[in-house]
């Protein structure tokens, strides 16, 4: 049996995909993706089966095991398996529990990674994410519990929170309570990497300002020393992008 290949689609534009990743698409039978993948990445899969695992039904615990099933199908029939997940497969991909069902069955795994949306939104604003001196650790943070709870800590000096796009509002108060002053630079990027990305700046104060510019998009929100801008220079847009796409509400 061949080991399933996990591969990092990157945020959004295809051409964002490693070379190693298109390499595993190239000579796939058997692609199993998730709802935020470009479809302009299945060209780079021409004779491969996809099977689109993201919609809804497949996102609760119930979706998991089907998809877990599916691996194991696939790759025990002798084909060869990617599976496709948005961004990096390392970072909120469920990774853990698709290894676990495949070590269960005896099946290799390969992991091949992928630009993850933090590091998106840091290049779409020219913002690194490390700062010398002042932002020496970066913590990537999911913003909602398992109960569907918002939290929010302060553990490093850039916390970059997936999953938070629906919850500003109550982002920006458990920010507050986890002591990060009402005057922190907050940096909101929703569709990072896309050519309708959008671009915000805020406070820890005024973060529920961008919930209506961002409402209904995957959204990153950096707070701390990696959302302060470097210069005045607006980041180029991406191909396609509208003219202002960069909003500036501090
Ligand atoms: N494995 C993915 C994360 C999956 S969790 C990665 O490495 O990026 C899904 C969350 O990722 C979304 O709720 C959102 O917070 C974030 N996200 C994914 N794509 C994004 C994008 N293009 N722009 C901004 N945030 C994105």
């Amino acid at each position: 049996m061949r080991p399933v290949v996990f591969v990092g689609a990157g945020p959004g534009a295809a051409d964002l995909i490693t070379l190693r990743g298109a390499r595993a698409l190239e000579t796939a039978d058997v692609v199993l993706h998730d709802a935020l993948t470009d479809p302009a990445l299945r060209k780079m899969a021409p004779r491969a089966r996809w099977i689109d695992v993201g919609k809804r039904g497949f996102c609760d615990s119930t979706g998991q095991t089907r998809i877990n099933a599916l691996l194991v199908e696939h790759a025990r029939a002798g084909r060869a398996v990617v599976r496709l997940k948005g961004g990096d497969p390392s970072v909120f991909g469920r990774l853990e529990e698709e290894l676990d069902a495949l070590a269960a069955a005896g099946i290799g795994a390969e992991v091949v990674p992928g630009v993850t949306a933090a590091i998106a939104a840091a290049a779409a604003t020219l913002r690194p994410l490390t700062r010398r001196g002042r932002g020496r650790s970066v913590a990537l943070t999911t913003a909602m519990t398992r109960e569907g709870d918002v939290r929010a800590a302060r553990t490093a000096d850039t916390e970059v929170f997936y999953m938070a796009g629906r919850q500003l509002a109550a982002l920006a108060r458990r920010l507050a309570a986890a002591g990060w002053p009402a005057d922190t630079p907050t940096l909101v990027v929703s569709r990072a990497g896309w050519p309708d990305q959008i671009a915000s700046d805020h406070h820890v104060a005024t973060l529920a300002l961008a919930s209506l510019l961002h409402s209904g998009r995957p959204t990153v929100v950096t707070v701390g020393a990696g959302a302060t801008a470097v210069t005045s220079v607006k980041p180029a847009l991406p191909q396609g992008a509208r003219e202002g796409a960069f909003a500036a509400r501090p």
